[in-house]
């Protein structure tokens, strides 16, 4: 389903502001400069290390070929092998790969787990593909990008519009040509192939402890505050399930095409089988329909954007009611909109923090098969728990102690550790 009049896309970003590798050099800059980060480094770390694109055909169930094209880059490696998803969806481009590579650099940084940052993706809409093609386009890429693919390289997982099936059948595919089972390539899989418990609700989980752990700081509890949730795919409709667990009353949310609302709350579980069933919010009981522009600026405390980049800007940014953004997607907003929200006093919890819960329990999952030793559910939550409460409270403690907002705070953490393993490294040859 697209956007209709009916229920118009947000007001598209400025052309300054479309860019999201723009936006991660430029949050980069700001970041090297309150830690007067040596000339060198900032411009080692300003560029990804690889990018390698590739142009290639899948038979169709017609018979047709089509080619399509894909990327995967790695930003930095020096923490340790190199981490980040695959997204398939129309949009994609080279430099949205390379934003996406080089946040994903930070927020291992962040969190202090041993990866670099990586990125890949397909311009595709899967949805216009039939479950032979998606699964031909999987095996296809994957073994395009092989050549940079492995445990102890690369490890991709799932993002927009991928899946554990397509985890499966990317590893499954790395895995025929090694002539052994490689689980450790890729995360996000099904559980009976090598996937981890607490792998598919991870993300959700971590913005959910964000949001609780950032309510606190406002002197709120989750059962005083309205949230509202952009997406409605893996990460939004689980962060929208925790919250609620948590106390809050979620009052709306949306895909694509649209979302629902309900000024005096939803049951996220209901609408979760509304979703499964019928394909759509839309119609769901008890509910009107609003636009993708409608729920940012709904009547809120809480907002997570968890769809796609570039959402809050500096047209949108102005009308947001939320006094809490807490970033489920990566990118959704700008620099100018991050203005916008400091001038009004907004607190935000970036991308690179409040979403991390995802990348950390993929390296939990990549450990599990590594060992071949498989741990509990609550092992898993209670190991990520642990992990997201102390990245939070560094990342304040940090914006508290320097009088920088959360963003410049979370990068600070991050670009200063990946620095110093830069640094101690040295400059090869
Ligand atoms: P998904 O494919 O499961 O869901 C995406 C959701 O966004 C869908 O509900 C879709 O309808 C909606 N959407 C797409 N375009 C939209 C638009 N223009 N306006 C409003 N909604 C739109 O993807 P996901 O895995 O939930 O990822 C969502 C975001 O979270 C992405 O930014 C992704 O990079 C980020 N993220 C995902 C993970 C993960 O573990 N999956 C981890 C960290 C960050």
């Amino acid at each position: 389903m697209s956007s209709t009049a009916q229920h118009p896309a947000p007001a598209p970003p400025p052309p300054e502001e479309a860019n999201e590798w723009r936006t991660a050099q430029t949050q980069f800059d700001n970041a090297a400069e309150i830690i007067g980060l040596e000339p060198e480094l900032r411009a080692i770390l300003r560029e990804v290390q690889r990018e390698f694109t590739c142009h290639f055909p899948v038979r169709m169930d017609d018979g047709s070929v089509r080619i399509f094209t894909g990327y995967r880059v790695q930003h930095n490696i020096n923490r340790g092998p190199a981490k980040g998803g695959l997204r398939y969806h129309p949009d994609v481009s080279l430099d949205e790969v390379k934003a996406l590579a080089m946040w994903m650099t930070w927020k291992c940084a962040v969190v202090s787990i041993p990866y670099g940052g990586a990125k890949g993706g397909v311009i595709v809409d899967p949805r216009q593909l039939s479950a032979n093609e998606l699964e031909h386009l999987t095996r296809r890429f994957a073994t395009e990008i092989s050549v940079l693919i492995g445990p102890d390289r690369d490890i991709p997982a799932p993002d927009v519009n991928t899946d554990p099936q397509i985890m499966a059948w990317f590893m499954d595919t790395m895995s025929m040509h090694a002539g052994y089972s490689v689980t450790a390539t890729v995360t996000g899989k099904p559980i009976d192939v090598g996937g981890s418990l607490g792998r598919l609700e991870a993300t959700g989980r971590g913005v959910m402890i964000c949001t609780v752990a950032a309510l606190e700081k406002l002197g709120l509890k989750p059962h005083q505050v309205r949230v509202a949730v952009q997406g409605f795919g893996n990460v939004g409709s689980v962060s929208a399930r925790l919250l609620e667990e948590a106390g809050c009353i979620v009052v709306a949310v949306s895909e694509d095409y649209g979302g629902i609302h309900n000024p005096l709350g939803l049951t996220v579980k209901r609408v979760q089988e509304y979703r499964q069933q019928e394909k759509t919010l839309t119609g769901f009981p008890g509910t009107q329909e609003i636009s993708n522009q409608d729920l940012l600026h709904v009547d809120c405390d809480v907002l997570v954007p968890a769809a796609i980049g570039n959402q809050l800007t500096s047209r949108t940014a102005p009308d947001v009611k939320a006094k809490l953004i807490v970033e489920g997607a990566n990118g959704p907003t700008t620099p100018e909109a991050d203005e916008i929200f400091r001038r009004r006093g907004i607190l935000l919890v970036p991308d690179i923090l409040a979403n991390a819960g995802g990348v950390t329990v993929s390296y939990f999952e990549w450990v599990q098969d590594l060992q071949s030793f498989f741990w509990s559910e609550h092992e898993v939550n209670q190991k990520l728990g642990a992990i997201m409460h102390r990245a939070f409270k560094e990342v304040l403690s940090t914006s508290e102690e320097r009088k920088i907002d959360m963003r410049m705070a979370a990068y600070v953490q991050a670009v200063s550790r990946v620095a110093a393993a830069t640094r101690e490294r040295g400059l090869y040859p």
